[in-house]
């Protein structure tokens, strides 16, 4: 029995194979049928056998989304080897590191880059180096164009490795999580049930496709139910609304949403046809949440995952309520328990370190065995390194990163918990709170605050409106008014960034 991951969304493909799988909602709005998913990925899949590689060989992959870039993932599956996606914003130093450590057996990248990234490449013993462009040109269609349509998937086992995805560098170095075609499947048929996936579902695709969230979440979603796609190479709030009439199902990281409310065409008659819209990557917040209720009469479902696990929680989609702020429960298969310091287990609403278990679990970081050991629990568990709590009913909330967390004079200062008090203040659109190093309190709490449109607040006046609604160990001793704050392509806050600016602030 095959449980390579390609064979189960092989076999969810409708038996019509002549209708739309993907329609391109920009570019040349090409429309991609079931059999040309098949058809492109077999000539893909038997490029690759053609070059020899050893079984389970890395493929690097830094492209602009496309849909046959798409194709490729799902090749790589086909043909038993792993699929290394790269963020497009990655540079020279940042693709040395992640070639130098994975050794892929090939590199396909834009065809712009060519002369930079095969001299890294073959430096670090790759193989072959082909191109693919946004037009569909490059040497990768050019050579896979002239290979058999026909290709069966080659066997994998549940353990064997079908990924390495990067973690989005948040709070330090990227670590190449290894993903397996049991981890990934299992998390697909967890999450097509846990959110309905039924027949004419139809999924709008704006997000990247070198993350666990457009990559996986959203494409193997649509792929498992054989759903229809309309891909947007780039997000586009207007173009977006545009086709919601069409569509069912919406992913977004919390700045979509942001995006799309702003545009007076997001109305209750342009989601009427819509059945969920989903967000994660990044805290929600509830401003937003509940902006978006007024606005659109949908409640956002947010879930919680990360490239180590894929999805971990989730706000239920029937059968109960979407609690904003909350991730919601853990989902079926997947165990979360929140421990103490010490590794004890919390009571409910008891603030701790998020630990998890289950098939979707990664099988450690690519490489770096010592690393994989120290998250790991003496009993098995993942220490995700998300720090929260979980109510009587199980729903979790998100209360920041252990590495962000701040110890003050020995109080410990949670910044979800600031930040959410600094949103509700007049004149402030958003903010983040960071820890920085202080000669008497260990840490010193500060915030950067992104003001309203129109008068910026003083930052002495949002100190001491805070001081009246929390205690003094929680106010930050300075504010600073900015546009906007440094968010990464996921766009999650880089407060890594934001300590370092205001490191010396202190001393
Ligand atoms: P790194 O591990 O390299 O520092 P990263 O953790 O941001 O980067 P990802 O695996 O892309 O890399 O992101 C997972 C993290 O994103 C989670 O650990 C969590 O902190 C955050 N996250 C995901 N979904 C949510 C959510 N709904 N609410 C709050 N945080 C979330
Ligand atoms: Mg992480």
């Amino acid at each position: 029995d095959n449980a390579n991951l390609f064979s189960a969304l092989r076999a969810a493909f409708p038996a019509d194979l002549d209708a739309c799988a993907i329609e391109c909602a920009d570019g040349e709005h090409l429309r991609y049928s079931w059999r040309d998913l098949e058809r492109g990925t077999a000539m893909m899949a038997n490029l690759l056998d053609s070059l020899d590689l050893p079984p389970a060989s890395r493929i690097a992959v830094q492209t602009e989304k496309s849909v046959e870039a798409l194709m490729l993932y799902l090749a790589v599956l086909r043909a038993g080897h792993v699929y290394l996606p790269l963020n497009t914003a990655y540079q020279a130093a940042e693709l040395e590191y992640f070639i130098g450590n994975a050794e892929p057996a090939v590199v396909v990248c834009a065809g712009r880059h060519f002369g930079w990234v095969s001299k890294l490449a073959f430096l670090a013993g790759t193989q072959r180096v082909f191109t693919l462009n946004e037009d569909r040109t490059g040497t990768l269609l050019d050579r896979a164009s002239q290979m058999s349509d026909v290709h069966t998937p080659v066997a994998r086992q549940a353990g064997d490795l079908a990924a390495i995805l990067y973690t989005s560098g948040t709070t330090g170095r990227s670590k190449g999580a290894m993903l397996s075609h049991g981890n990934l499947l299992s998390n697909a048929r967890v999450l097509q049930q846990a959110w309905g996936w039924r027949t004419g579902d139809v999924l709008i695709h704006a997000l990247p496709i070198f993350h666990v969230h457009g990559l996986f979440v959203a494409s193997h979603g649509a792929l498992l139910n054989g759903s229809k796609m309309i891909w947007f190479s780039r997000f586009e709030p207007r173009a977006v609304i545009q086709r919601l009439p069409e569509a069912t199902v919406f992913m977004g990281v919390p700045t979509l949403y942001v995006r799309l409310l702003a545009e007076a065409s997001l109305t209750r008659e342009a989601c009427a046809h819509m059945r969920l819209f989903i967000s994660g990557s990044a805290p929600l917040l509830i401003e937003t949440f509940r902006d978006w209720q007024q606005r659109t009469g949908h409640t956002i479902l947010e879930r919680y995952g990360m490239s180590e696990t894929i999805m971990l929680t989730s706000n239920p989609w029937e059968g109960g309520e979407r609690v904003g702020g909350t991730v919601g429960p853990a989902l079926p298969g997947v165990g979360l328990r929140i421990v103490d310091d010490a590794g004890r287990p919390c009571a409910p609403g008891e603030i701790g370190h998020i630990q998890v278990r289950g098939p979707n679990v990664f099988a450690g970081y690519w490489r770096m065995p010592e690393k994989t050991a120290e998250e790991f629990s003496a009993d098995g568990w993942f220490k995700t390194g998300d720090v929260g709590q979980q109510d009587a009913a199980g729903y979790v909330r998100i209360v920041g990163r252990s590495k962000d967390l701040i110890i003050t004079g020995g109080y410990n200062v949670y910044p979800a918990e600031v930040e959410g008090f600094l949103n509700e203040l007049p004149g402030v659109l958003e903010s983040a709170v960071v820890g920085v190093p202080h000669p008497d309190f260990g840490e010193g709490v500060i915030a950067i605050v992104v003001p309203r449109p129109g008068r910026p607040p003083e930052p002495q006046a949002l100190i001491d409106a805070l001081k009246a609604r929390i205690a003094n160990f929680k106010v930050p001793k300075a504010v600073f008014v900015q546009s906007e704050l440094p968010r990464n392509a996921m766009g999650k806050v880089q407060k890594n960034l934001l300590r370092a600016q205001h490191q010396a602030l202190f001393s």
